[in-house]
């Protein structure tokens, strides 16, 4: 057993899944997930948050929720948005510590030890990243997303946050008390939510170790290229000017 378990009070770890419309994949992904955490963590949580899908996901999420008690789902009528879900998954983990993943799994699940190894030492929070030289980048994403990646991280340096590669990784880790600050605090309910999150952990001053991680890309995507680009870059603005209005400091 890993040694987080030592006290065994709460669960020791937390992972959130927010799922959109993700019946291809759901079920092998909570099937992987449990898999990987059962044998070694001893207690655990799984959190699925079923974002207003229309398909079959949140019958096959609970489905597996009710094969194993560690799966939890929360099933929302409306679709919000990814930003929207990751935070009531991460406002309601009990784990000492939450890491959220993507439904697609597009960083393998024993990918959390990198994050883990950096919590245990202290750090705030760990961020999984596709963009440092020691990224392991197995199937890269289309070349146009590639390039969208690069723009919205310039924009990100420049109008939010600096020093970090990759903020849009959606593999992601904190300690419990940090993620509840943050996501008490974190109103963006798109994509753009990531850049946030990172925004206000240092306004909060928290500690962030980006990490490199191993990505391979499952190419099906909820990302529309023409329309979320600009949901982003306002996201950005938005940030901003709650930043300015001290909006993140309450
Ligand atoms: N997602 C969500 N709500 C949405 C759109 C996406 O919860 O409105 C989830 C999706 O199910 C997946 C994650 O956010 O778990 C990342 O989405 P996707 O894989 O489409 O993004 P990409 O890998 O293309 O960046
Ligand atoms: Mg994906």
């Amino acid at each position: 057993m890993h040694k987080l378990d030592k006290k065994n009070v709460e669960p020791s770890l937390s992972i959130v899944i927010p799922a959109y419309n993700e019946e291809a994949v759901i079920k092998k992904t909570l099937e992987k997930v449990a898999e990987y955490l059962e044998g070694r963590y001893l207690s655990y949580e799984i959190i699925v948050v079923c974002d207003g899908c229309k398909d079959n996901t949140a019958r096959l999420a609970e489905e597996a929720a009710k094969a194993n008690h560690k799966i939890q789902v929360l099933d929302r009528k409306t679709n919000m948005g990814k930003g929207f879900s990751v935070r009531q998954g991460c406002l309601e983990a009990k784990g000492n510590y939450v890491i959220f993943t993507d439904a697609d799994l597009s960083t393998p699940i024993d990918e959390i030890e990198k994050l883990l190894k950096w919590l245990e030492e202290g750090y705030d929070i760990a961020i999984g990243s596709r963009a440092l030289k020691e990224s392991d980048i197995q199937v890269r994403q289309a070349w146009y997303r590639q390039t969208m990646g690069k723009i919205f991280n310039l924009l990100v340096q420049t109008l939010a946050i600096k020093g970090i590669k990759d903020t849009q990784c959606g593999f992601k880790g904190f300690k419990k008390e940090v993620a509840r600050k943050i996501f008490q605090r974190q109103a963006i309910n798109g994509f753009g939510f990531d850049v946030e999150v990172l925004y206000i952990a240092r306004m909060l001053g928290y500690s962030i170790k980006e990490v490199p991680v191993r990505w391979l890309n499952r190419a099906a995507s909820k990302v529309n290229p023409l329309t979320h680009p600009l949901q982003m870059l306002t996201d950005l603005i938005r940030i901003r000017l709650r930043g300015w209005k001290g909006a993140y400091e309450r």
